[in-house]
Order: C-alpha cells, then sequence, then structure tokens
C-alpha cells in the first residue's frame, strides 16, 4: 500500500512539473498576446467590478501600449491559452459550499440562471476551442472584410453576464475588423448595474459605447436603436449572456463580403444555466412549426454525404435565434426590424421571414461558434403579460408575411385569432416597393417539408391506430425502425402525417421501405419526394400498402422478446391487424 502510494506520489509529481514547465513554455511565447489583452481587462475592470480573477493578477500593470499595437497584436489572435480556476475551459462549475447554495437557491429567479456560479468564474475565462478541427486550417485575409460593430440588447442582465460577453468580443476579435461594442441598455431597473454602467465610456479605448432607452422598449426596438447608432458596415447581434468562441467572426464576415444581401449566424454552443459548462452545439438549420415555435432540423444522413465540404455554410429558413451579422446596408434596405414588436420574442421570425421574401437569403457557418445561455423560461415581466405580448407578435408576424398561410398558423394556435396587432401598413407598402416574395414562394424555395405539412396537403394525421392489437405507430430518429407499441396520451409525439403525395411523414423523415420482402420493418428516412421507396396507399381505415413493392403493413407478435413488431406482409382485406387508423382524415380522402 505505502509504495502505491509512494508511486503515485512521485510520478504525481513529475507530472505536475512537467504540465508547469509546458505551461511557462507556452506563456512565454504568448506573453505579448496576454499582456495586451490584460491590459485591456484591466481598463474594464476599473468599473469597479470583480472583474480579474485573482489567478490572472500577474499579468495587470502593462497599460502603456499604444492603439497600433493592439491592431497588430489581437489581429493575431487565435488560441485560448489553457488555464485553471473555476469554469475556465468552459468547464462546468458545481457549487460545494452550504452558504453558496443557499444563495443560489434565493437568487435562481432574478435571471433564471445561478448567479452565483456565474459570479464566481473569470469575466474573461477560457473556453474549448468547439469548432471543427479543420475550421483551424483556414486563414482569413481580413484585410478587406467590412467592419463590424457588435450590438448587444439588455435589460437588467447580471454584470458577470454582460461582461463576460464583452470581454470574449473584446478578446477574440481582430482588431481591425471590430469598429465597436455598442451596448443598449433597455432601461434597466437594478441600480447596482446601474452604477457599473456609469464606467464603461471610459473603458476598452473607446471600443465600447453605452447607449440608454428612455423607456423599456423591448428587444426589438433595443436593437432597431443600436443598428441606428452604429458606425460599423455590418451589425452583429449578440445576447447580453454570450462568449464568443475563436475566430467566431471573421466565418461571417467573410460570407457577407462575399454577398452582402446574406444574414449570417454562427452555431450556437449552448451555455448551461445551472453549471455554466459549455455543450457543444449541432450543425443544424432553424426552422419552425405551423404555430410559429422555432425548431432545429439536423442535415440528414443523406445530405450530409451529399457534402463536398464539411465546413460549407448551411441554409438556413431562420436565423438562429438573435445572433446573426447582416450588413447596415440590406438591414436598412429591408426597413430593420420591426418597431411594432413589443417586449421579448419574434423578433428573429419576423427578420429572417423579412430576409427570404425580400431578396436576401439566411446561411449558419460552421466555423464561426457562439456560446449563449439557453435558459428555459425568460426571466423578464411585461406590462399585461409576456405571453401575451409574445402572442401578439406572432399575430403581428402571421398578418404581415404569411399571407393566406396565416390560416395555418391560427388553426395551430386558435386562441390567437382576432388579437390587436397593430398598425402594418407601413411594412405592407415596404413589401410592395422592394417587390417581396410570397410566403408560398418562400415554402417552396426554402422550407418545402413544411408545406408538405400545410392543411391543403395533408390527407390525415395523427397517431395511427391498429384497432386488433390497440397499438400505435411510434416515430423515433433518422433510420431508425417505425415501431408499434402501446398508445400516448401525449398524442404530439406519435403523430404522422399522410400527405397529398402520399408519404407518411414524422417531422422531416419519411416512412421508407427499402427490402421488398415479406416480414421487413419499414425506417424513417429524409423525405426524397421522389415516391418509390416512400409512397404507400391508405384508406380509411384500413391497410397501409406500399405501393411500389404490393406490401401491407402488418404487427407481428412473438418473437424471441416478446415484443410486437410492425413488418410487411401479403395484403388480406380480412386482416385485422392490418387495420390503420389516423386521428384526422381531411376531406380530401374522400375523393
Ligand atoms: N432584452 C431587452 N429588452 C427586453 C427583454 C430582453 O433588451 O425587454 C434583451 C436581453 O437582455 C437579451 C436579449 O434581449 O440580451 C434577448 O433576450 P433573451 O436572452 O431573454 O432571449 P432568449 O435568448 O431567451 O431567446
Ligand atoms: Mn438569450
Amino acid at each position: 500500500m505505502p509504495r502505491v502510494y509512494f508511486t503515485v506520489v512521485i510520478s504525481g509529481t513529475a507530472w505536475l512539473s512537467l504540465a508547469f514547465l509546458l505551461f511557462f513554455i507556452h506563456h512565454e511565447n504568448k506573453h505579448i498576446f496576454n499582456n495586451v489583452r490584460q491590459a485591456m481587462v484591466a481598463d474594464i475592470a476599473a468599473a469597479g467590478a470583480p472583474a480579474v480573477h485573482p489567478h490572472n493578477a500577474h499579468s495587470i500593470g502593462q497599460r502603456n501600449l499604444d492603439h497600433r499595437d493592439l491592431d497588430s497584436v489581437l489581429g493575431q489572435l487565435d488560441k485560448d491559452i489553457p488555464r485553471f480556476g473555476p469554469g475556465e475551459g468552459g468547464q462546468p462549475l458545481m457549487l460545494s459550499g452550504v452558504a453558496d447554495m443557499e444563495k443560489a437557491k434565493k437568487t435562481k429567479n432574478i435571471h433564471n440562471f445561478n448567479l452565483v456560479v456565474s459570479d464566481k468564474i473569470s469575466l474573461e475565462r477560457t473556453v474549448k476551442d468547439t469548432r471543427d478541427s479543420r475550421c483551424q486550417d483556414i486563414t482569413y485575409r481580413f484585410s478587406k472584410f467590412p467592419t463590424a460593430s457588435v450590438i448587444i440588447v439588455f435589460h437588467n442582465e447580471a454584470w458577470s453576464t454582460l461582461m463576460r460577453t464583452v470581454h470574449s468580443v473584446v478578446n477574440r476579435t481582430p482588431h481591425d475588423i471590430l469598429a465597436e461594442v455598442v451596448l443598449v441598455d433597455d432601461a434597466s431597473t437594478d441600480d447596482e448595474l446601474e452604477k457599473k454602467l456609469q464606467n464603461i465610456p471610459k473603458l476598452v479605448r473607446g471600443k465600447v459605447r453605452l447607449i440608454r432607452t428612455t423607456q423599456r422598449e423591448g428587444v426589438a426596438r433595443a436593437k432597431i436603436r443600436g443598428a441606428r447608432e452604429a458606425r460599423g458596415e455590418v451589425l452583429v447581434f449578440l445576447d447580453s449572456h454570450c462568449e464568443v468562441n475563436t475566430h467566431w467572426l471573421e466565418p461571417m464576415l467573410d460570407l457577407i463580403h462575399q454577398g452582402p444581401t446574406t444574414v449570417v449566424s454562427p452555431i450556437i454552443d449552448s451555455i448551461d444555466p445551472e453549471t455554466f459548462g459549455f455543450q457543444d452545439g449541432s450543425l443544424s438549420r432553424v426552422s419552425f412549426r405551423w404555430s410559429l415555435e422555432t425548431r432545429r432540423i439536423l442535415l440528414s444522413k443523406m445530405e450530409k454525404a451529399d457534402r463536398l465540404n464539411p465546413l460549407e455554410p448551411v441554409r438556413s429558413p431562420l436565423t438562429n435565434g438573435g445572433i446573426f451579422a447582416v450588413s447596415k446596408t440590406f438591414f436598412e434596405k429591408v426597413g430593420g426590424l420591426d418597431a411594432g414588436l413589443d417586449a421579448w420574442g419574434a423578433d428573429a421570425l419576423d427578420f429572417s421571414f423579412k430576409t427570404w421574401m425580400c431578396g436576401g437569403s439566411i446561411y449558419i457557418v460552421p466555423c464561426s461558434r457562439v456560446g449563449h445561455v439557453t435558459r428555459k423560461v425568460p426571466p423578464y415581466s411585461s406590462p399585461g403579460s409576456l405571453e401575451t405580448s409574445y402572442q401578439r407578435n406572432l399575430v403581428r408576424i402571421a398578418e404581415t408575411w404569411m399571407d393566406e398561410y396565416k390560416e395555418e398558423f391560427y388553426s395551430a394556435v386558435p386562441d390567437a385569432r382576432d388579437r390587436y396587432f397593430g398598425d402594418i401598413s407601413e411594412i405592407e407598402s415596404m413589401k410592395t416597393r422592394l417587390h417581396c416574395h410570397s410566403f408560398d414562394w418562400y415554402l417552396n424555395h426554402v422550407t418545402p417539408s413544411l408545406l408538405a405539412t400545410a392543411n391543403n396537403a395533408r390527407r390525415a394525421w395523427g397517431r395511427v391506430h391498429n384497432q386488433n392489437h390497440d397499438l400505435c405507430f411510434i416515430p423515433s430518429g433518422e433510420g431508425k425502425k417505425l415501431l408499434v407499441d402501446t398508445c400516448s396520451d401525449d398524442s404530439k409525439k406519435q403523430a404522422l402525417l399522410l400527405t397529398k403525395d402520399f408519404e407518411i411523414r414524422f417531422e422531416d423523415l419519411c416512412l421508407d421501405l427499402s427490402d421488398y420482402r415479406i416480414g421487413q420493418q419499414a425506417t424513417l428516412e429524409a423525405c426524397h419526394g421522389m415516391a418509390g421507396t416512400q409512397e404507400w396507399i391508405h384508406s380509411k381505415p384500413g391497410q397501409i400498402k406500399h405501393r411500389e413493392s404490393g406490401y401491407c403493413l402488418d404487427v407481428a407478435m412473438g418473437g424471441r422478446i416478446y415484443k410486437p413488431r410492425l413488418i410487411t406482409n401479403e395484403c388480406s382485406k380480412d386482416s385485422g391487424t392490418q387495420k390503420w387508423e389516423f386521428r384526422h382524415y381531411t376531406k380530401r380522402m374522400n375523393h
């Protein structure tokens, strides 16, 4: 036992020394960068906050670098120097002390994230580089890129999350392309925060500006205000609780430089609101349901295989939340954000519809990563209620952009009908002036999979029930078999759709039969829209027949583990186990 202990101590010490040696060599090489960054950090720290964590204190003090130094040195920053400390490297932080835990409990509803954890983490913590490793090989020649104004709007944000956002931008953005950071304080009411904010204008050599709205405007109008004041050629909107990653801005500016009507979002890494640990985001496009809830769609296997370059941008129906970059000229041409949107929510939806329909496009770039504290519920209050103003915003968007498809929205959210949504005449005349496309064009060109689920494209929908066995279809993910099991009350999870083109859809996947033999199991695959393996004939209530193979879906009981399976079988009119019923049928079924 003691010998084992001795070995562990010895080897432990050896490893530790090696780690320190490597750390110092690395540190020496990078000390110029570090000092410059720390000088800026020290500036921010002067705002009277617990800004710099003690472990950074060694390099504070060198503040006499002039502007040129910053230009040349910050422009080369491409990697975080590893450091030890709470939350460093984007690691989660778990509270252990009872007092801390109590305090966290007491304060948890202020921001709907763990304030104690956030306050313990350095304002300029390191994060791991979450990009695809191939992004490291790209060098951006940003001398010709447009300059960017980073606009951060906030209402009663916590100082630590707000400053961590600012630090990450200042530390990880090449100085040449960062025109400024514009902070828009949307009439915060937190006195402590207001006091600390007063020092902001002096910080970071005028790179950070603070604007305050005279009354609470809500997200959309606060962003409009920031955009109006911005001096850069590109506007980049960030939430006030973000941490941008290495080279986050260059890929976005690159795309806008190539096409000034392109609106670009990064991949968002989710920062856990409880531990502030980073969770890697995945490359997905952002779309929406008829209820106007947004949802992520992962790239299908087929699409992934087809992509010649895995780093190329992905076309997306919507921006990635409110985090996107857009040329100021294009933003102004389409009338910016809708100033009629109140309080919180849906501003990105409005701008996304406007972008696609009025001459622009939206892409998500894999090599740009931004961490965002993703919480379940927003913490704000609003006159009336936040839900009411959110729903009113959705109605306004449906009425402005969705043409006849607004009926899809109203049938998904019946209590939104007849809600007052304000005056939209200005947007209407902008649409005419710019010859904006119709919503039907948008659905056809940008999100055809949603179009396939519109009321007029449906034959039947809802859970699919087998009367004989009292079983339902259980859909899961791409490439997975369609199962049968007990029907659940949460019918949304079991809801499938029979389209006018005879596909059986679950979200963006279609029921597919690849093996035309008896006893095979159908799987869910990306919809290919070419009938064949994905074409199913159904009458109410009755068989579900795969047209090309001529086999019907049947339930097989038994097997080694006694579980019902959905299999192909010879069609038989009298078989009860081949009788299926969707919960709802449209008139189309009767023709
Ligand atoms: N915000 C604002 N005014 C408001 C409500 C929110 O300026 O009345 C800011 C908020 O501080 C944040 C951004 O708008 O920086 C987006 O809000 P939030 O992060 O709560 O939205 P979510 O990320 O949950 O969609
Ligand atoms: Mn947010």
